[in-house]
């Protein structure tokens, strides 16, 4: 059984069909990427798995159980949860508040509290900084911040979206070593990104999303020597 299963999923946007018919699976212990250009779909994929929105057709199964139709709120409850792109650091609240909500509803304060400790270990710089507002970390911090904040939900299926977006090199290079270092300690991964050479690198395997659907599939090595790969995704002509 995979832990995470997407049949035949098709979203649309009023008229507008954003995807056709999606068909993958994620094997637990697994980093999984999905790459594509602009408007391919990425992030309406990762949207529908969280449950921002809802299929038109094909369904979506978490661990054999459909969820197709759960609320978006119960799912981090079953063990998934995103880090959005975009961020959506609450300001107004420090770091430490800001963690605190992803443990939210949450009950085991042993089990949170070993959880600061881990994402602290996992991010130095949150640590030293636990107590500044949200609103005034750089770019990068809250981008942390959002990572860190989806794994105090303990989740089974972390989603990232777009995790290197408008990063600096030595902040992008960390932040992958920072994913390897979750999946080493149990999470499985789904990851979109526009950096698709370091995606492809750190994924056991990979999916190629043009205009709504899955045109290559593969593990992340053989689609980084891929030819039409480099020409179109890597810069490579
Ligand atoms: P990017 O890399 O630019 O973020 P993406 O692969 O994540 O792109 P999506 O944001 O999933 O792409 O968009 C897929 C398609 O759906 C695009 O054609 C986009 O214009 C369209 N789309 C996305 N959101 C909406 C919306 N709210 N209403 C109408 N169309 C939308």
């Amino acid at each position: 059984m995979s832990l995470l299963e997407l049949n035949d999923v098709s979203v649309h946007y009023g008229r507008i069909q954003a995807l056709h018919g999606l068909t993958f699976t994620v094997e637990e212990g697994e980093v999984v990427s999905l790459i594509g250009a602009n408007g391919a779909g990425k992030t309406t994929t990762m949207k529908t798995i969280s449950g921002l929105l809802s299929p038109s057709s094909g369904n979506i199964t978490f661990q054999g159980e459909d969820i197709t139709k759960v609320k978006p709120h119960l799912r981090p409850g079953l063990g998934i949860c995103q880090a959005p792109e975009g961020r959506g650091v609450f300001p107004g609240m420090t770091v430490r508040e800001n963690l605190g909500m992803g443990a939210f509803g949450r009950k085991d304060k042993a089990g949170i509290d070993e959880d600061y400790d881990r994402v602290f270990e996992l991010f130095p710089r949150l640590k030293e900084r636990e107590s500044q507002l949200g609103g005034t970390m750089s770019g990068g911090e809250q981008q942390m911040v959002a990572i860190a904040r989806a794994l105090m939900a303990r989740p089974k299926l972390l989603l990232l979206d777009e995790p290197s977006m408008g990063l600096a090199p030595q902040y992008i290079r960390q932040i992958f070593k920072i994913i390897k270092e979750i999946n080493a300690q149990g999470t499985t991964i789904l990851l979109v990104e526009q950096n698709a050479n370091q995606a492809l690198s750190r994924s056991h395997r990979a999916f190629v999303l043009e205009t709504g659907s899955i045109t290559r599939a593969g593990t992340g090595r053989e689609l980084k020597a891929d030819p039409a790969i480099k020409e179109a995704y890597l810069g490579v002509a």
